[in-house]
């Protein structure tokens, strides 16, 4: 028999725990519901959840107490619910460790998405277990070649400069996941680099140039306004 993973859902609001619940047992997993940051952090502890889906609205205390005071501790993964147009409540909770968000109001597909993507960067070493066996990354006719320090559009090289190939190397090994302009950039130029948005975007508009089949409609990576960028991620893996 397959275990079940063990998702807790932080949510004061009865009639949005009931539908989250309900699509997370529809696709297999097992549900708790905690209404307080109290509880929620009183259930992380007795219950050992696989994933905390964590609304930032709480009656008691700030999600975002109850995110750092996980953290403390664990590394279990955080998806944070947050309301649109609170990018830097999103940008936020990503620097404090919440491995992603979903805005409200979403979709059960989105959701399971993030679920899947989350759940499966904690259980493998590299964070993308397709780069970890294979050296390479493809998703649609993209491939990302990590011996190679090569991108691929159907085979053909996309003559990346250093850099450009730097940031789909890093989005492509975090596929699925969102990455912050800051982590972004100070996992490709160090702690002490510029914060600086404005070189990423323009070497994200020229990589986009190389990869991208239609301008305008990003069908690889995908900006997540203010907050950052999110490489598309094969549905079959
Ligand atoms: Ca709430």
């Amino acid at each position: 028999m397959k275990i079940r993973d063990k998702i807790l859902v932080v949510e004061d609001e009865q009639s949005i725990s009931g539908s989250i619940s309900a699509i997370l047992s529809s696709a297999g997993y097992d549900s708790l519901v905690a209404r307080s940051g109290e509880e929620a952090i009183t259930m992380v502890t007795s219950h050992c959840p696989d994933l905390v889906l964590l609304d930032l609205g709480l009656p008691d205390k700030d999600g975002m107490e109850v995110l750092k005071s996980i953290r403390q501790w664990s590394s279990l993964p955080v998806v944070i619910v947050s309301a649109r147009s609170h990018e830097r409540e999103k940008v936020e909770a990503l620097d404090s460790g919440a491995d992603d968000y979903i805005t409200k109001p979403f979709g059960s597909s989105e959701l399971l998405a993030r679920i899947r993507t989350a759940l499966r960067h904690t259980r493998t070493t590299l964070g993308n277990s397709q780069i970890a066996q294979s050296g390479k990354f493809t998703v649609g006719d993209l491939t990302i070649d990590y011996d190679k320090h090569q991108v691929l559009m159907h085979g053909e090289n996309t003559k990346l400069t250093v850099n450009e190939y730097k940031i789909v190397a890093l989005l492509g090994k975090y596929a699925g996941k969102v990455l912050t302009y800051d982590f972004i950039i100070r996992e490709l130029w160090g702690p002490k680099a510029k914060n600086d948005n404005q070189i990423l975007r323009v070497n994200m508009a020229n990589i986009r140039r190389k990869i991208e089949p239609t301008p305008g409609h990003p069908q690889y990576i995908f900006t997540e306004v203010g907050v950052g960028y999110r490489m598309r991620e094969d549905e079959e893996n």
